[in-house]
Order: C-alpha cells, then sequence, then structure tokens
C-alpha cells in the first residue's frame, strides 16, 4: 500500500473508513434479514451442581445462522442493540426458550433454563408482557425459567424495570446476575435485588487454580455473595483444576467448556441422558 507519501496515506485511510461503514450497513442489512427469516438458533450449555455433578440447568446462548456458517453473538449482539433489533431477536429468544422450557418439561428433563438479556431490551416497554405471553402461549412453567442481566444492568436499571423483575420472581422465575465482577457493584444495591444467583465472570475465576491471591479473592466474593444470600455460579471453567479449586472454596454451580460446551438441543439432551459427568470420579 501507498504508504510513503502523505496522499497515499489518507487515500487508505479514507477506503478503510469507507469500508468500515459500508460493512456497519452490510451487517445490518443482514441481521434485518435474519429477523425476518428466523435465522437464529439456541445453543444450550449445562451448568452442574459443584458437589453433586448433576445438571441443574442450562443456559441457552444465541447463534446466528449466517450463509457463512454460524456466527458468534460477539460478532452482531453489539450492532443489534445499537439499532434497536435486539427487541426482536430478544423476542425470537425467549420465545424459544419458553418453548424448549415446555418440550423439556413433557419429556420430563425438567431443567431451567437461562436466557441472556440486554439492557436495550429490558428498557424495551413490552418486554415483561412479550415474555409472560411467550411462556403462557408455550405453556411453560415460570419456574423454570432463569433471567440473567449483566452487572451493569443490574446496577443502573429503574426502579420500574426492578419491580418487573420482582414480579416475575414471585411467579416462579429465578434472576442471575451475569458478567459479576467486570462492572462496578454497589453492595447495598446488590443486596437488594431481586436476585437468587451471582455468575462469577470467568476473569474473576482464571487464576484460582494458579495463584494464592486469585485464589483468595475469589473466596472471599463467594464468602460474600452466599452473605447476601445468592448461590454462586462460575462461569468460564476451562480445566479440572479450576472445578476443583472452585468447589472447595464454596462454589455452588459450574459452567464451562471443561464441564460441558454449549450444544445444539438433541446434543444436550444426549449427553444429560448418558449422565456425563467428566468432573466427579
Ligand atoms: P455470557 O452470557 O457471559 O455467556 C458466556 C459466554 O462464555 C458464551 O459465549 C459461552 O459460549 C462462553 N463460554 C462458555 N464456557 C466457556 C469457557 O470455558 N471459556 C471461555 N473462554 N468461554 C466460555 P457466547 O455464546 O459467544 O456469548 C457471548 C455473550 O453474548 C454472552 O455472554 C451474552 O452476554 C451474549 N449473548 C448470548 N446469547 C444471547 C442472547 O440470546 N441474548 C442476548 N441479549 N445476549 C446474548
Ligand atoms: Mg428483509
Ligand atoms: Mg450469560
Ligand atoms: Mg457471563
Amino acid at each position: 500500500h501507498a504508504k510513503a507519501n502523505g496522499r497515499g496515506r489518507v487515500e487508505h485511510f479514507s477506503d478503510t473508513l469507507a469500508d468500515a461503514i459500508a460493512d456497519r450497513a452490510r451487517l445490518e442489512n443482514d441481521l434485518r434479514d435474519a429477523v425476518d427469516n428466523d435465522d437464529f438458533a439456541l445453543v444450550f450449555q449445562p451448568q452442574i451442581c459443584a458437589r453433586t455433578g448433576s445438571v441443574v440447568g442450562a443456559e441457552a446462548l444465541l447463534r446466528w445462522r449466517h450463509p457463512d456458517g454460524l456466527r458468534m453473538p460477539g460478532n452482531f449482539i453489539g450492532r443489534a442493540e445499537e439499532t434497536g433489533l435486539i427487541v426482536e431477536i430478544g423476542q425470537w429468544v425467549t420465545g424459544t426458550v419458553a418453548q424448549t422450557i415446555a418440550r423439556w418439561a413433557d419429556a420430563g428433563i425438567g431443567q431451567r433454563l437461562a436466557v441472556n438479556i440486554s439492557a436495550r431490551q429490558i428498557d424495551h416497554v413490552s418486554f415483561f408482557r412479550s415474555l409472560r405471553q411467550a411462556l403462557r402461549d408455550a405453556d411453560a412453567p415460570a419456574s423454570l425459567l432463569e433471567l440473567e442481566i449483566t452487572e451493569n444492568l443490574a446496577m443502573t436499571c429503574s426502579d420500574d424495570v426492578l419491580a418487573a423483575i420482582a414480579a416475575l420472581r414471585d411467579d416462579g422465575a429465578s434472576v442471575a446476575i451475569d458478567d459479576f465482577g467486570t462492572g462496578y457493584s454497589n453492595l447495598a444495591r446488590l443486596r437488594r435485588l431481586p436476585v437468587d444467583r451471582i455468575k462469577l465472570d470467568h476473569s474473576m475465576i482464571r487464576n484460582v487454580a494458579d495463584t494464592a491471591e486469585a485464589r483468595t479473592i475469589a473466596q472471599a466474593v463467594i464468602a460474600l455473595i452466599h452473605g447476601i444470600g445468592c448461590t454462586v455460579v462460575a462461569e468460564g471453567i476451562e480445566n479440572e483444576a479450576e472445578a476443583d479449586v472452585l468447589r472447595v472454596i464454596g462454589c455452588d454451580i459450574l459452567q464451562g467448556y471443561a464441564i460441558g460446551e454449549p450444544m445444539a438441543e438433541a446434543e444436550f439432551i444426549d449427553w444429560m441422558r448418558e449422565g456425563n459427568r467428566r468432573l466427579i470420579a
């Protein structure tokens, strides 16, 4: 590329900027088409009890079935939030989660299923109405639904949103705070939130098996979370050493590649039926 002279550099920069703008426009168009065509899928990642190894639930994770292959949320959720398309995508997600809960309940599986909700969705007035409608339409018990909201959302959402979350919880749904340890928590607020579980972000647990400091911090955070009456989920567990330490320092629920990767529904059901207990001797 023409980097030697200034003019060349400017052109190069302009091309790159134009490309970036075109990429964003294309992504938005493709996303709109995907919404129109329901080109999405959910995969399911198991969560196990740290003590017994039994499966206690799963997290539903979104995938985009793009002509070029499956796309990960990191490549499109941000743009979906900026454009507001997340509202419609989120409706597809909650509708599909409700149907999945009902199907699993009928099959005698009865796993709790967690769904990720972003700030832009929950701020939308219709969110809680359409979520309840989705549960009714699918005939899915609210008790098998868990909402995951990020720490940042939990710290900044309005009292109206908190009241709506509390009402859903009164109906039996549970609530988890996601990505805990990546934001700024106010302990007084945390204690008053209508929350059942707190999910330690993988950055909080990454070195627990390697350094005494990381382990001490994780142990203190777990004790603190228990102190406010919540259970602790560790996410992003990648090896048995991490799982072992987390179990010893009191973590209640484990999730991560070392436990089970996100799987398509049929694969997830097989995984559970096989009673996979990779970490338990
Ligand atoms: P999250 O809710 O914190 O989900 C956990 C992410 O960690 C998932 O990435 C999961 O595949 C990945 N993960 C699981 N085990 C491991 C592990 O052992 N190591 C590492 N390094 N990662 C692991 P994924 O599926 O790419 O999703 C990324 C994020 O996108 C999610 O983070 C969530 O914030 C968002 N997201 C996913 N599905 C939805 C959805 O349906 N709606 C909304 N609004 N957001 C979603
Ligand atoms: Mg279209
Ligand atoms: Mg999550
Ligand atoms: Mg997370």
